[in-house]
């Protein structure tokens, strides 16, 4: 028999729950929100975490609102959301806590006597590791950023090649043209710091096939992400035949992302790109321009060979080393 968080969830039942996980100074309580649908028949536990960075929202609304459509007497199996894992950065509209000053997605599988971040990491890795058949783990860009959505599959060492290779199947059946299978043992100029402690990194190390999708930027509520992220959830689902209603997803051209960068400008002040989000770009060239209220405008170039923009800063204001682009530099096409 499953529990979730103490629920004990009965067929064709939904429920709502909210889960305390910590206190702050003035004694207010912590508490994430938790989602449960458990279909009449059974089937695969399909769990979706949003907002392990907390100003990643796109796909939190749209786990929600899927949540609340879906009929139980079409789903087989059960789906699992924690919208809002980051309650800490949640509320104060940022990717990270202020308390602790950690970056939750490098906190998993967490710790019971450790930091907040670490205590709420602790208590939904505890749930999806004692339930959950497969994960997805939502993200956008921060709210600096406008960016295409896309999938995030991991080739992690030590891994079981079969789980890694059911994460890139579900990733792919998430329905996107833009893909990245990154292998981390030669992964590099990727977000700096750690990858240890990824909430797909852990659940794949734990046998539990995982993938990411990042639904445009953060900071913001985008309709037009939100709905395609509750489409592609469906697809998932259906794939791996939650959903009775639906059809798996035909196969369709992808575009296979090996390896990606974030680019960086020498200048400092107001950025002006003069590419977008899904323009390619070869041989070179600029992608931006930057000024500060004088006469000069600094051209920010880029001498890769091959590029594919995902993410373009939105946000004009940079400082010397801010990132201005976030783009793919290998990748090859296939349909799958
Ligand atoms: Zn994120």
């Amino acid at each position: 028999m499953k529990t979730y968080f103490g629920i004990v969830p009965e067929p064709g039942k939904r429920y709502y729950a909210q889960i305390p996980v910590g206190t702050l100074a003035n004694r207010a309580e912590v508490k994430i929100p938790f989602l449960l649908v458990r279909g009449m028949e059974d089937g695969p536990v399909f769990w979706i975490n949003g907002a392990v960075h907390g100003a990643e929202l796109n796909g939190s609304v749209a786990a929600w609102e899927l949540f609340r459509e879906l009929d139980p007497k079409t789903l087989k199996g059960t789906l699992a959301i924690t919208p809002i894992a980051n309650a800490l950065g949640f509320q104060r509209r940022d990717k990270i806590s202020d308390l602790d000053c950690q970056d939750m997605d490098t906190s998993f599988p967490g710790n019971p006597n450790g930091t907040f971040t670490e205590r709420i990491s602790h208590a939904i890795y505890t749930q999806i590791k004692a339930n959950a058949d497969s994960v997805l783990s939502f993200h956008t860009m921060g709210p600096q950023w406008t960016a295409i959505p896309y999938t995030v599959s991991k080739i992690v060492p030590g891994a079981d090649p079969e789980v890694i290779k059911k994460s890139q199947q579900l990733a792919l059946a998430y329905g996107q043209e833009a893909n990245c299978f990154l292998d981390l043992a030669n992964a590099s100029g990727e977000l700096p710091g750690v990858t240890r402690g990824a909430l797909d990194i852990t659940c794949i190390l734990d046998g539990i096939p995982t993938f990411m999708a990042e639904m445009g930027g953060g900071g913001r509520v985008q309709r037009e992400n939100v709905d395609l992220a509750k489409a592609s959830v469906r697809k998932v689902m259906a794939y791996m035949g939650m959903l009775t209603d639906q059809e798996p997803p035909a196969p369709m051209r992808r575009r296979i992302i090996t390896r990606r960068t974030f680019t960086r400008g020498d200048g400092a002040g107001m950025y002006v790109p003069s590419v977008k989000p899904g323009d390619t770009m070869t041989g070179g060239g600029v992608q931006g321009r930057i000024h500060y209220f004088g006469d000069e405008m600094e051209e920010c170039r880029l001498e890769q060979e091959n590029i594919f923009f995902i993410g373009v800063r939105f946000n004009p204001v940079v400082n010397t080393g801010d990132p201005l682009s976030f783009v793919g530099t290998e990748w090859h096409f296939e349909t799958c």
